[in-house]
């Protein structure tokens, strides 16, 4: 028996962070480069003069970039061409920022539809994120709907149950966070996200990643080809997978090879 509950270098957990709208980040991005964990921002805009674009590469450089449409428009009430360009005009400019394609996605307003689904997908991305709490810590079974653990607000509560029993089976495996940085105003607001840094960071059962490399890692482990008696594996992707076998063994397949055990 194959399960896929485990993670690069055979960590059991995850735990990501996922912040919109863009409008002050640094002070959030440096909270996290100081905890050596990773966030996704998913940001707004079509046009950046260089020196921003510049700046805003070099803010983000840990993290990963995304999009939220160029004018936080809400999807669901737009024709399915203002939301191709939307999302379009929102790429051209991040990829400027980043250098490296932005595939991803949070609906702004936490507002979508099948439709806006397919729209999304025509423009290229490949996951987006709602705002729909589950308080749990299940991953998504479609990406194009992922909903996150909880908001920042609710995430304290949840960290000492998330971080006890790292290698129970009987556990979810991400802890998903998302927010606005303008959302922390006070010192108590501060206060409040650094003692939940505090708890999840550090841990060397825990992977940190991005929004994208969870998704990236995900497919890849979810388009393993398994002989039937499960000794042979062969890794098409271009992503290092971990699989566990009979709930014991860990078992490494590096991108584009075949390992027997
Ligand atoms: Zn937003």
């Amino acid at each position: 028996m194959i399960q896929y509950n485990i993670f690069p270098e055979g960590k059991k957990r995850i735990v990501t962070f996922s912040y919109d709208d863009g409008r002050c980040d640094e002070p959030l991005v440096e909270l996290f480069n100081r905890y050596n964990v990773k966030a996704t921002f998913h940001l707004n805009g079509s046009e950046m003069d260089e020196e921003e674009l510049l700046e805003k590469r070099k803010l983000y450089s840990k993290h990963e970039i995304s999009c939220h449409t160029a004018r936080h428009g809400w999807p669901s009430r737009m024709p399915l061409q203002s939301v191709v360009g939307e999302v379009l005009t929102n790429r051209l400019m991040l990829e400027k920022m980043a250098l490296y394609p932005v595939v991803g996605m949070s609906y702004p307003s936490g507002s979508y539809s099948e439709a806006v689904i397919e729209a999304m997908k025509a423009s290229g991305i490949v996951y987006s994120r709602t705002i729909k709490n589950t308080m749990g810590f299940e991953l998504p079974d479609n990406f194009m709907e992922w909903h996150p653990t909880c908001h920042h607000n609710q995430a304290l509560k949840l960290c000492d149950g998330f971080i006890r029993d790292l290698d129970s089976q009987w556990r979810g495996s991400l802890f998903y966070i998302w927010g606005h940085s303008h959302e922390f105003k006070t010192e108590d607001d501060w206060n409040m996200m650094t003692l939940i840094l505090e708890k999840l960071s550090g841990n060397n059962k825990i992977w940190y990643a991005t929004n994208y490399e969870i998704y990236r890692y995900i497919n890849a482990q979810r388009s393993l080809v398994i002989s039937a008696d499960e000794n042979v594996f062969y890794n098409p992707s271009s992503t290092d997978v971990w699989v566990e076998k009979d709930k014991a063994l860990i078992i490494h397949i590096p991108a584009g090879k075949t390992v027997t055990i």
